[in-house]
């Protein structure tokens, strides 16, 4: 095994099927992934998406004994072992999550709100207190669905932070983009919903399309929705596409320059709303 890069977010590490540990630019640090949408199926197909062979569908059922198990010997190994020292890089050699992000959206899986209680349990075992984070990652397509609300009302009560995907908040821009068709307001009322459960950022991903960076139509939609919703998020999360996208209709997309999402992120801080981005 190599140290961990940035670049090197692959599933499988060692001989485990849901947890993974990567070097994350959002974590500065190791984040430990799980992935519960081991068959890589998606209600979305975002056309930035990096997951290889995605397909639409829904998660198959996860074992959650195994899951269990893996999560408790990586933690063994990060808490207890020489983990951080062996593979991260120096700069990033520090823990930073427990992260539900997996090759589709983790939300559908019919675990979900189980396996956060395992991740609630672990977290007890290894003393991980306010320092480490419990994060979903999520288009927040599910987010009204009971198990759901009961997941994230568990995951507040361990540090938890929802990262709420909003790419665009145009009917065409998100058909363009999720490849999914939803209404402005129903988002709204999820986004709305999740960050009344759990601390919530929005999480957004602008790139180029054809070498154009995003419409100025759309970027000023995007702010006044964002200014719009100020009271119920933490803030926002920008970033580009950092990995070549592994669909085919993700041919046309490269990242936009740090410069871009400066100017964006200049625009919400003027609003006094907290972005972090990385390109
Ligand atoms: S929601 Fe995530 S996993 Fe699903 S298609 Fe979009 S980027 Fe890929």
């Amino acid at each position: 095994m190599t140290r961990l890069t940035i670049t090197d977010h692959s599933r499988i590490f060692a001989k485990y099927t849901y947890v993974y540990p990567v070097v994350s630019r959002r974590a500065q640090g190791v984040s430990l992934g799980i992935n519960l949408n081991t068959n890589n199926a998606c209600n979305w197909r975002c056309i930035y998406c990096q997951v290889e062979g995605l397909v639409r569908g829904k998660p198959n059922d996860v074992d959650p004994v195994r899951i269990e198990a893996e999560l408790d010997e990586m933690l063994n190994w990060i808490i207890n072992g020489d983990f951080i020292k062996k593979y991260a890089p120096k700069n990033l050699a520090r823990f930073n999550d427990i992260s539900l992000s997996g090759n589709g959206e983790p939300t559908l899986s019919p675990q979900f709100t189980q396996v956060i209680q395992i991740i609630a349990k672990l977290r007890l075992k290894y003393n991980l207190g306010n320092n480490i984070k419990t994060i979903l990652i999520t288009n927040g397509s599910e987010i009204d669905k009971p198990q759901v609300i009961d997941g994230l009302k568990l995951m507040s009560q361990n540090n938890g932070e929802t990262w709420f995907k909003i790419d665009s908040v145009t009917e065409a821009g998100i058909t363009a983009t999720n490849q999914v068709s939803l209404s402005i307001d129903s988002i709204k009322k999820r986004l709305i919903l999740a960050s009344s459960l759990c601390k919530t950022y929005v999480q957004t991903c602008l790139f180029k399309l054809r070498n154009k960076n995003p419409a100025a139509y759309e970027i000023d939609e995007y702010i006044k929705f964002i200014v719009d919703v100020k009271p119920y998020i933490a803030g926002v999360l920008m970033y580009s596409t950092a990995r070549h996208p592994a669909l085919p209709e993700g041919d046309n997309v490269s990242s936009v320059s740090e410069e871009f999402l400066a100017n964006v992120a200049k625009i919400l801080e003027e609003h006094q709303i907290i972005v972090k981005y990385y390109v």
